[in-house]
């Protein structure tokens, strides 16, 4: 029986390094109708990061415009510099549509959202160890020591949120990790509490078959 619903909205955090975007990349690349919510920033694109794809490189004064018109679900000043937001347009849109919606954001992103989508599944991806995250900040040789220091700072402040979430999975093998993520989220479907719609339907006298 098909189940009329709206899309499931996953907010997927944890540090720099941690492999969250291969994560998502992977979920969305074997669920066609997952959607991948694009952030704006005002950081400057690193090489290869494409506007419109990885990020919608913003103006700071541009992105200030766009908080003034409401056009964020939520929006950060991270690391004291940039900001970071969630065009709400997309989600809402997708959502409405029953497709899922992941947001990768940072943790206090995630708390904002579970405010105002009390609904949304908050899933944290952490490192097999923190000699592990550090190797692979260092790994990724597209910043200086110093960039990585403070990377692996905010890292580790990050994980002060995990207690947070609703989910933790250990980013140790990425098929492992895409697997959990997919029960979760079916899991999530069968909820009780999601499927009220089916359970009215159910219950409401249609004797089909
Ligand atoms: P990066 O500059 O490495 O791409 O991202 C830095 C941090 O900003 C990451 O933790 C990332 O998850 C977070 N981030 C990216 N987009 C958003 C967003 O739209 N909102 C919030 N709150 N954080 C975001």
């Amino acid at each position: 029986m098909k189940q009329n619903r709206k899309g499931l909205l996953l907010v997927v955090s944890g540090p720099a390094g941690v492999g969250k975007g291969t994560i998502d990349t992977a979920l969305i690349e074997r669920n066609p109708t997952m959607k991948m919510s694009v952030s704006a920033t005002t950081r400057k694109p690193r090489p290869g990061e494409i506007d419109g794809v990885h990020y919608f490189f913003k103006s700071e004064d541009e992105f200030v415009k766009m908080i003034e018109r409401d056009e964020f679900l939520e929006y950060m000043h991270v690391f004291s510099t940039n900001y970071y937001g969630t065009p709400r347009a997309f989600v809402e849109e997708e959502l409405e549509l029953g497709h899922d919606v992941i947001l990768e954001i940072d943790v206090m992103g995630a708390m904002k959202i579970r405010e105002s989508y009390p609904d949304a599944v908050l899933v944290f991806i952490a490192p097999p160890s923190m000699s592990e995250l550090k190797s692979r900040l260092i790994g990724r040789g597209t910043e200086t020591i110093e960039a990585i220091e403070k990377r692996y700072e905010v890292a580790f402040g990050e994980m002060q949120y995990m207690d947070k979430y609703d989910y933790l999975i250990v980013n140790n093998l990425v098929d492992l990790a895409v697997r959990r993520m997919e029960c979760i989220i079916e899991a999530e479907k069968c909820k009780v509490a999601r499927s009220e719609a089916l359970i009215n339907r159910l219950l409401g006298g249609n004797s089909e078959l």
